[in-house]
């Protein structure tokens, strides 16, 4: 019998400090949460508060001190270096929130340096028809918009197929239209049975997501 777990993320008591003696900053003080299969969720605090160094810490991309953090029966304290990176590669989308595209690489071949990450990766071509990207697959980054640049950064994490999209600030580069359109189209994906975790600080943005977690300073 294989037991899958409703929650895809278990967190307990997690800690996570940068620097050493007098220096030392508690900055994660023992999170408790968990998170769903297929849900969207949003991490929201002040600036400062941590946010960041949780999504990173999901992510595999930062290490922490004490407690637990099983993200999809994997226990991540537990994984080898090696380990980790095939985790992010397996398993993980990131979407930053200056896009983080490869300036001289066209939007298509933003796109299928995800898929090429990927063991089963999405048809690129569908993927574009779908955040409205086609007409603009010859451009380079700066002859994109800011959302345009956003969209590709979306379809670049989302060709690898991954199981979680992490995004960092996902809006914040953006104007309150354009982060509508990026907030609507994650909502859109997440129906679609992506799980979605967020980084904002703005709660208009939050909004958009049935669950939040608040992270305190
Ligand atoms: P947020 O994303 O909520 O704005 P961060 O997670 O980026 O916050 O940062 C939380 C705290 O940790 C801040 O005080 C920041 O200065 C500190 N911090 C983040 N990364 C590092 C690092 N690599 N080394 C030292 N301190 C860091
Ligand atoms: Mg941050």
């Amino acid at each position: 019998v294989i037991l899958v777990s409703d929650n895809l993320i278990e967190v307990s008591n997690l800690r996570k400090s940068y620097g050493q003696g007098d220096s030392r900053v508690d900055v994660l003080k023992g999170i408790d949460c968990k998170i769903k299969r297929g849900s969207i969720c949003t991490l929201l605090g002040p600036s400062g508060s941590g946010k960041s160094t949780f999504l990173n810490i999901l992510g595999g991309i930062e290490s922490f001190e004490e407690g637990s953090l099983m993200v999809d029966g994997l226990e991540l304290k537990n994984l080898s270096k090696k380990d980790l990176l095939q985790y992010r590669r397996d398993k993980l989308g990131f979407v930053f929130q200056f896009y983080n595209l490869v300036s001289n690489l066209t939007l298509k071949e933003n796109i299928e340096v995800g898929a090429y990450l990927g063991k089963d990766p999405l048809d690129i071509d569908d993927l574009m028809e779908k955040l409205g990207l086609v007409e603009h697959q010859g451009k380079f980054p700066n002859q994109l918009s800011g959302g345009q640049q956003q969209r590709t950064a979306i379809a670049r994490a989302l060709s690898k197929s991954p199981t979680i999209l992490l995004c960092d600030e996902p809006t914040g580069a953006l104007d309150t239209k354009t982060g509508n359109q990026i907030m609507q189209l994650l909502v859109e994906l997440n129906k679609e049975g992506k799980t979605i975790i967020m980084v904002t600080h703005e709660p208009e943005i939050a909004a958009y997501a049935k669950r939040q977690i608040v992270i305190r300073d």
